[in-house]
């Protein structure tokens, strides 16, 4: 697996937790290529710190202080630098933003985005702000209960929603515009257990469009238009779109 690992990397939720407090940010950073990159010089292995550090907008001499000197914001920079040392192929971006301030999440997605299209890299950016996803992603994946509902282009998707529960998340997401009045889709009743969902499609007991036929099978995702899936029995169904 060693060297599959090398290209896939992780950029982590909580910037607090991720880094080891007891280790220089060089040290963090660096330790991708002790692992992979063994014979490398520790100088050569510097200078590849202090580079990384700068494309994430941090100095070169931040490598000689440690994790609780620095902002969420910066932190999130130093798990990035980390994550994109080895110039992996394939990132998966779990809620970076998140546990952020929302002005220091948009430098930390303007960032990603920056060393997406430098590093050539294909990203998987998992988050509930769907502002970010609409933003940030070419394609969403929809998961409701531990599955994929819907699938399709942003563009596609935010245009033209065919699941059910890609229709209540759009009209969750808050207006920027004060004045906006738009109808808000409340979902009652709690998320079932996922290790005992209802039967059939598991979002049936919230989604207010089901019919006896839900409970039956559980829906596949199939082709609703050109490379637009969704897991829903109704084809009858006008949703509305995201703002
Ligand atoms: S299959 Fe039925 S319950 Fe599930 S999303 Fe579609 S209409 Fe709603």
């Amino acid at each position: 697996m060693r060297p599959i690992r090398r290209k896939l990397q992780l950029v982590f939720q909580d910037p607090f937790a991720s880094l080891n407090p007891r280790m220089t940010v060089g040290r963090i950073i660096a330790a991708p290529l002790i692992i992979h990159e063994p014979r490398m010089g520790q100088a050569e292995r510097a200078e590849r710190v202090a580079e990384m550090l700068q494309m994430v907008g941090l100095l070169p001499g931040h490598a000689g202080r440690f994790p609780h000197e620095f902002s969420g914001g910066q932190r999130q920079r130093i798990g990035i630098a980390r994550a994109l040392l080895l110039r992996p192929d394939f990132l998966v971006a779990d809620e970076p933003v998140s546990a952020l301030d929302v002005s220091i999440q948009a430098q930390i997605v303007n960032l990603l985005l920056d060393l997406r299209a430098r590093f050539s890299l294909a990203m998987l950016f998992i988050s509930h702000d769907l502002a970010v996803v609409g933003h940030l992603c070419d394609k969403v994946a929809v998961m409701y209960l531990g599955r994929m509902v819907e699938s399709a282009p942003t563009i596609e998707l935010f245009s033209n929603p065919r699941h059910p529960y890609t229709e209540a998340l759009f009209s969750a997401a808050p207006d920027p515009d004060p004045d906006a009045r738009r109808s808000r889709i409340i979902l009652s009743g709690d998320i079932p257990s996922p290790i005992n969902p209802p039967s059939g499609c598991v979002f049936r007991t919230r989604c207010r469009y089901a019919l006896p036929a839900c409970a039956g099978e559980i829906p596949p995702l199939r082709h609703v238009a050109p490379d637009h899936q969704s897991a829903c029995i109704r084809d009858d169904l006008t949703l509305q779109p995201a703002m």
